[in-house]
């Protein structure tokens, strides 16, 4: 079995969650399984070019991911929250929604600018929730040019958009 097959197989789909019509992709299954998660984290480890010095995981399911990463990158964590969760001083990114817009944050004083910064997450769909973090990441001067997904939604987009914004995508499973 290929790597992208097991980790599929560890992966469930639940059908209309959060709402009627989304097959939701649920990787807890997946976390519940030692060597799943050893080789979710193994394998997007081994994608990665060149040192890191942090990397950037996206509230909720990226905070799962960035530490195991940071870990076998020899890199720091650095956490990217939805709005409001920050207790010191931070900057924020909007990005829109398919209704409104939402926001994440950082702490302006998370990196030193220069800093080589991977970002994590457990999944793209459209991209939305990743450029945004690549926005965010950049005004506070950190350097951003790769991100790592377990799961990609190829068909919404997200992995090319983010290419545009010149960043090297790595992805381990993708579902249609
Ligand atoms: P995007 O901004 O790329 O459209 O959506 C990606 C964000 O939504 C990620 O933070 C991801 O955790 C969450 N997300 C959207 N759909 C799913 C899904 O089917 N499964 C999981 N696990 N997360 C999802």
């Amino acid at each position: 079995m290929t790597v992208a097959d097991q980790l599929r197989s560890l992966i469930r789909t639940i059908p209309d969650f959060p709402k009627p019509g989304i097959q939701f992709r649920d990787i807890t299954t997946l976390l519940l399984d030692p060597a799943g998660l050893r080789l979710a984290t193994d394998s997007m480890a081994a994608a990665i070019a060149g040192p890191i010095d942090l990397v950037a995981g996206i509230e909720a399911r990226g905070f799962v991911f960035a530490p195991t990463l940071a870990l076998a990158l020899n890199a720091g964590v650095l956490l990217i929250r939805k709005d409001g969760k920050l207790p010191g001083a931070t900057i924020a990114e909007d990005y829109a929604l398919e209704y409104g817009t939402d926001r994440i944050m950082m702490h302006a004083d998370a990196l030193t600018p220069g800093a080589r910064v991977l970002l994590v997450d457990d999944l793209i769909a459209t991209g939305g929730t990743a450029r945004a973090a690549v926005r965010l990441i950049r005004k506070a001067g950190g350097v951003v040019t790769q991100a790592a997904f377990v799961i990609d939604l190829p068909e919404l987009g997200g992995g090319d958009a983010l290419r545009g914004d010149d960043i090297e995508v790595h992805s381990l499973v993708a579902f249609e």
